[in-house]
């Protein structure tokens, strides 16, 4: 979990890559339905680009199908999904269903004017959704990615009206998730105003302490 730009999706990637997890984002799925111009990549850009949540229905059921597939049975790590207490109980059932649980639901914690820093100067790929940063970490080749070679855009979304709309939909709506994860002995905040690097060193810490409690 964590605020619009505080940095779940570059974690994410990086987690994959060192722990081999694969990485599921709800908004990366979104926008790839989007570029295949699907019936649900259209409906969820209305929402997306006005900064609300896509209705959690429709988010579920993507979600949950994506789980499904049989790439995820080794483990997951969920990027942007849940969003919401009803997504939160989606999921529990859709991890009961799959016999498997949610092992450890870190929290990255970033003020909101680094947010909106970060937000700002963000670049996407438009092949992978690989992503980049024009201050803090730039491409090789300005507006190229460096992975594949392709594009590079800045989201609709991330405009400086949706951006604060989307940190107080994350506020209202996402932020008392938290809660709901700290009572149950999940939580784990991380601190996201250090570098990338640092983060990521936190991150693994914390999955490797819950891998380690799991298994004993
Ligand atoms: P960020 O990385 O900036 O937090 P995301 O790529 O995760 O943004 O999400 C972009 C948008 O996609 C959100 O503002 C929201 O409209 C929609 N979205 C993504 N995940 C969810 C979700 N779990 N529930 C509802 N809407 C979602
Ligand atoms: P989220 O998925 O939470 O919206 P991103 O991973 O897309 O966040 O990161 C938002 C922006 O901030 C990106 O441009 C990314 O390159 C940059 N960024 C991510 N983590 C850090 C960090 N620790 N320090 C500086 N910039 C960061």
């Amino acid at each position: 979990m964590g605020g619009p730009g505080a940095g779940k999706g570059t974690q994410a990637r990086m987690l994959q890559e060192s722990l081999g997890y694969v990485q599921i984002a709800s908004g990366d799925l979104f926008r790839e339905h989007n570029k295949n111009q699907t019936r649900l990549g259209r409906l969820a850009m209305r929402f997306i680009d006005v900064g609300d949540l896509v209705p959690d229905d429709v988010t579920i059921e993507m979600v949950g199908e994506r789980l499904s597939q049989p790439d995820c049975a080794a483990g997951v790590i969920l990027d942007g999904f849940p969003r919401t207490i009803n997504q939160a109980l989606a999921l529990e059932k859709i991890a009961d269903d799959l016999e498997t649980r949610i092992g450890i639901v870190p929290c990255i914690h970033v003020s909101y004017e680094i947010l909106l820093r970060r937000l700002s100067g963000r670049w996407t790929c438009r092949e992978h959704g690989h992503v980049f940063h024009q201050l803090f970490k730039p491409p090789i080749v300005a507006g190229v990615c460096d992975f594949d070679g392709s594009e590079l855009y800045q989201r609709e979304d991330d405009s400086v009206e949706t951006q604060k709309r989307r940190i107080e939909v994350y506020t209202q709506r996402t932020a008392p998730l938290t809660e709901y994860y700290d009572r149950k002995g999940m939580l784990v905040k991380i601190n996201g105003e250090q570098s990338i690097d640092e983060v990521h060193q936190d991150l693994v810490s914390a999955i490797r302490e819950a891998e380690t409690a799991l298994a004993g």
